[in-house]
């Protein structure tokens, strides 16, 4: 049962990736069923997912049960589309935390759902906050707080429910934002709840998203290495992740 949300998502619809069950729908078809939970006032604990989250939960058992409380977990990642198809279960298509975090936007606008920002420099959030707002007219941005805090100072989950937003974006990057999610996230009495990563950085124009063409290419992880080059260490988790799923596949013939 989920700690967060109140109910799981059909598991007909979702594709285990070493044993972390992805939704397999297109963005649209997440979009209607996130919106169908807000209407309906369901908690919903969304985990935006890639290799690198998958590997961090298999060394870290805490994380890994994390990951199980979610209600929906997304293909964040071009790594997890090809496991799966290398595990012979495709999925449809990968969803990103940042396109979903768009469409979120435009529902908002659309029906008035209200939105709130954890995460990310004090500089950057609220940077990311004014793009948003100009960017989507209506958007119902009900407050934001940068990351940087002492997770047991209870000031900012105060603000948070006060706010009583519908659509709670976390960006503290994994595993701090499923772990802050699945800690407090029972104290909310309704929203969605959803795991952005690096999104507000993107948003503010602090860091540049990979262009199409790269990404159809399937190279956003290097022109991510490009840009930020310290990553070299965490991005080795992509590799590793397609040797396991290797191992899974050659095992199983
Ligand atoms: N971050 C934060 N608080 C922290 C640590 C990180 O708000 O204590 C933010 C950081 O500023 C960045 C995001 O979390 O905006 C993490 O970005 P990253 O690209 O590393 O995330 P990923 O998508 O890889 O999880």
């Amino acid at each position: 049962m989920s700690t967060c949300g109140k109910g799981k998502i059909d598991v007909t619809k979702t594709v285990d990736v070493l044993g972390i069950p992805f939704i397999n729908t297109d963005m649209d078809g997440l979009v209607q069923m996130l919106d169908g939970r807000l209407s309906r006032g369901e908690k919903t604990f969304v985990v935006t997912a890639n290799p690198e989250i998958v590997m961090h939960a298999l060394k870290d058992p805490d994380y890994f049960s994390v990951l199980k409380r979610a209600d929906v977990v997304t293909p964040d990642g071009i790594g997890i589309v090809i496991g799966a198809k290398l595990l012979g279960t495709p999925i449809k298509e990968r969803l990103t935390g940042y396109d979903l975090i768009w469409r979120l936007f435009q529902l908002s606008a659309e029906k008035g759902y209200k939105v709130y920002f954890l995460g990310a420099a004090p500089d950057v959030i609220e940077e990311a906050a004014r793009r948003a707002v100009e960017a989507v007219p209506g958007l119902r941005l009900v407050g934001y707080h940068h990351g940087y805090f002492d997770v047991d100072d209870r000031r900012v989950i105060e603000e948070i429910k006060e706010r009583e937003p519908d659509i709670l974006l976390v960006g503290l990057g994994f595993p701090k934002q499923e772990k802050w999610i699945a800690r407090f996230g029972p104290e909310l009495k309704k929203g969605l709840m959803i795991g952005v990563g690096g999104s507000f950085d993107v948003l503010a124009g602090k860091v540049k998203r990979a262009p199409l063409i790269w990404r159809k290419l399937y190279l956003e992880w290097l022109y991510r290495l490009i840009q930020q080059p310290s990553r070299w260490r965490r991005m080795l988790a992509l590799p590793r992740f397609l040797v396991t799923i290797f191992k899974i596949r050659f095992r199983a013939k």
